[in-house]
């Protein structure tokens, strides 16, 4: 009897340490999903990245894994880059009896996404750290610009002969995380190519870039109206605008009636008749297919109805906005009224330092302001086509189909829904950077893919070539040397300092 007793309470023993065991396996899963402890417990880590199964030509790739196309996710696809183009989009592509030229890179389980498009940037404030958090939101940009109504004033300040170096940092860091071409008020060539330039295009683009306004009211000293429009002098009329392809401006950047009167003021010829002494004063209407309006954010949901019947569209930078003025757009609001929406960071200082950040910023907001659910599909058509779209290059990029540009990034780990694994992806989980076929950047073991010289760069945790030094004119390594101290531009997947996205709870 005691002994059965005794093999009873060892056996009570070995359960209890067995389910202690579960539990803690449990918590490792639960509070450390990215860890290295839980990855070696769940095997998470051994996503291994893609791998050269057949070494040819540079320019003739085949890069096989979960595609993006506009039709959905192809599972088993593949893409055939020819020349800077995308030649074939397809599935179950077999590397025997096919033409031995061809490279083909396995990338199983990872996603192939067209290479991101980022509407809003000031590619000059690339260097400076993100403001520090006051707890202040204000209601107009004019309020920390320069210190309006008696508010803080927030600079951003890069010396003069470091604004090239600035330009090149930033179109770096977005390069790392996948994106392909920006929109950002400067540039340099090669890296992203700069949509807001005619020399920035890069090879494949030819169509006429985007004008990048930050003041169409000619108010950059600060000048806040209300019931008229009394900007100043050089403010934007409809003949101007009209010449322009395409017209990136900021537009009602504020929560309150002074960032309102902007959007009546360009929207409505009848609101101000009445012309300044100095010249200009007049309301103008310029909502038209060609208008792009940044942030927006003073527009009410019968403005936006008139930017959805006249075919307007929106670039959205929800971090600095939440930062900012502690709101953003209503943007399940826009999309449904089929407005063009597409996703910007805007700067470094108040807004996200990449793509997939702003990404986890839009998803978050829209949550917790209105209580709507945005699908990554959703956001990573902003990130992509919508954005081609508002700048008028959706002929050429924003999408993997045969004929256009081969801009791709290629994101590693399969866990989660694809398109989520594409926008809310980490740096450290980017395999390649393809822009017009030229492979910028690859995991660590895929340097032969590129006809440059490549490399080393540490991003996170984990170990990337980059093939760039002839694009940058020197090495990265001794240009990463001439900016340390400075923002990286190499970050891991959380970057150090971001501006906080969250609602505040007042
Ligand atoms: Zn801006």
């Amino acid at each position: 009897m005691t002994l059965v007793r005794r093999r009873a309470k060892a056996l009570w023993i070995y359960a209890i340490i067995i389910v202690f065991f579960a539990f803690c396996l449990f918590l490792a899963r639960r509070f450390l999903p990215n860890s290295s402890f839980s990855n070696i417990l769940f095997g998470s880590v051994s996503h291994g990245g893609c791998k050269i199964i057949t070494k040819g030509n540079y320019d003739k790739l085949i890069l096989k894994g979960v595609v993006l196309t506009p039709k959905g996710p192809l599972q088993d696809g593949y893409v055939l880059v020819e020349s800077g183009k995308v030649a074939e989009v397809g599935t179950s592509y077999s590397s025997e009896s096919q033409d031995t030229l061809i490279t083909v890179v396995d990338c199983a389980n990872s996603v192939i996404s067209p290479g991101f498009i980022n509407l809003h940037e000031h590619l000059t404030y690339s260097i400076v750290s993100p403001f520090k958090d006051l707890g202040e939101r204000v209601s107009h940009r004019h309020d920390w610009r320069v210190g309006a109504r008696n508010r803080t004033i927030r600079e951003a300040l890069v010396a003069e002969d470091m604004i090239g170096d600035s330009i090149k940092w930033g179109e770096l860091r977005h390069l790392f995380s996948g994106t392909t071409s920006v929109v950002g008020g400067g540039m340099v060539t090669g890296l992203v190519r700069n949509l807001d330039f005619a020399s920035g295009l890069e090879a494949g683009l030819l169509d006429a870039p985007s004008v990048w306004d930050v003041f169409p009211l000619d108010d950059a000293d600060g000048i806040l109206r209300n019931n008229d429009c009394d900007y100043g002098p050089e403010a934007i009329d409809r003949q101007r605008a009209e010449k322009y392809h395409r017209y990136l401006a900021h537009v009602g950047e504020g929560v309150d009636d002074e960032a309102a009167n902007e959007f009546r003021c360009l929207s409505d010829e009848t609101y101000d008749s009445l012309p300044m002494p100095g010249g200009g004063g007049l309301s103008t209407d310029i909502i038209a297919p060609n208008l792009a309006m940044v942030h927006a954010l003073g527009l009410s949901a019968s403005d936006f109805d008139l930017v959805a019947k006249r075919g307007a569209h929106i670039i959205w930078s929800p971090r600095s906005n939440m930062f900012l003025y502690g709101k953003t757009l209503n943007i399940t609001y826009l999309l449904e009224a089929g407005i063009n929406v597409a996703l910007g960071t805007d700067w470094l200082p108040s807004g996200s330092a990449t793509m997939s950040r702003e990404a986890h910023c839009a998803a978050l907001a829209t949550q917790q302001l209105y209580g709507r659910h945005l699908e990554a599909k959703t956001i990573w058509e902003m990130m992509t086509i919508n954005a081609a779209r508002a700048a008028s290059f959706e002929q050429h990029i924003g999408s993997l189909e045969v004929g256009k540009l081969a801009d791709i990034v290629i994101f590693t780990e399969s866990t989660g829904d694809v398109y989520s694994q594409a926008v809310f992806g980490s740096t450290e989980n980017i395999e390649m950077v393809l822009r017009g076929g030229r492979v910028l950047l690859v995991g660590d073991k895929l340097g032969g893919l590129s006809s440059s010289h490549c490399e080393p760069v540490q991003i996170g945790r984990s170990r990337k070539a980059i093939c760039i030094a002839d694009e940058l004119g020197l090495s990265y390594a001794e240009f990463a040397a001439s900016l340390a101290g400075f923002y990286p531009a190499a970050l891991p997947s959380i970057p150090p300092y971001e501006p906080l996205c969250d609602a505040i709870v007042s």
